[in-house]
C-alpha cells in the first residue's frame, strides 16, 4: 500500500511540473532545417540560446510571435510579435517594448548565430506573460536588423526562419513521429 501512495506521488508530481526548458526547431522558408533554439526559465525572464545557420553575415532581428504556425513562405502565419500588453514596438521606443522583442543577433562570416539573448519578462510557466499560452508562439529570425523603433516591427524585413515555442508534452501527442528526425537529416553540411 505504502509502495503505491508512493507511486501516485511521483505521478502527480511528475505531471505538475512546470516545463522549465524545451527546444525549438528552426526552419527557414524552404522548410529545411537551419538549427534549434533552446529556451530555459531564468531569473530575468526566458533565457534563449541559438545555433542557427544559413544567414547572411550580420545583424539579424529576433522576434517572439503571436501564433505557433510557421507555414511558408513568409510565416504570415505566426502572426504579429507577441505584446499581451498593448504596448508599441521596440526596446528603444518610450510605449515600448513588446513582450516578444529582442535585441538584434549576429551571424558571423560563415552565417552561423551562435549566441544567447534574454526575452525579459516572460516565462515558460503560466501566465500572462507565458510562452506557452494558448498553445503557445513561434521564434523568428529577420533579414534585416530591428531598429528598435519604427512601428510595427523595427523595419526587420522578410522572415527568414520560424520556429514553433510550444508545450514538449503537448507536441509528442498531436505529431506521432519525431519531427525533428526528418529535419536533421535533410540538414545540409555544406557551407
Ligand atoms: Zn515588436
Amino acid at each position: 500500500m505504502r509502495f503505491i501512495i508512493i507511486l501516485f506521488i511521483i505521478f502527480f508530481t511528475a505531471c505538475s511540473s512546470p516545463i522549465s526548458s524545451l527546444d525549438v526547431n528552426m526552419y527557414n522558408a524552404s522548410g529545411d532545417y537551419v538549427g534549434k533554439v533552446t529556451l530555459s526559465e531564468s531569473e530575468e525572464g526566458v533565457l534563449i540560446k541559438l545555433k542557427v545557420e544559413g544567414f547572411s553575415p550580420g545583424f539579424h532581428g529576433i522576434h517572439i510571435h503571436e501564433f505557433p504556425e510557421c507555414d511558408g513562405p513568409e510565416f504570415k502565419s505566426a502572426g504579429n510579435h507577441l505584446n499581451p500588453e498593448g504596448k508599441k514596438h521596440g526596446l528603444l521606443h518610450p510605449d515600448g517594448p513588446h513582450l516578444g522583442d529582442l535585441p538584434n543577433v549576429e551571424a558571423d562570416g560563415s552565417g552561423l548565430i551562435e549566441t544567447e539573448v534574454t526575452l525579459n519578462g516572460a516565462t515558460l510557466k503560466e501566465g500572462k506573460t507565458s510562452l506557452l499560452k494558448g498553445g503557445g508562439t513561434s521564434l523568428i529570425i529577420t533579414e534585416e536588423q530591428d531598429d528598435g523603433m519604427t512601428q510595427p516591427s523595427g523595419s526587420s524585413g522578410v522572415r527568414l526562419a520560424c520556429g514553433k515555442i510550444v508545450d514538449p508534452k503537448k507536441q509528442q501527442s498531436e505529431w506521432p513521429s519525431d519531427p525533428t528526425e526528418e529535419g536533421e537529416s535533410e540538414e545540409k553540411e555544406d557551407e
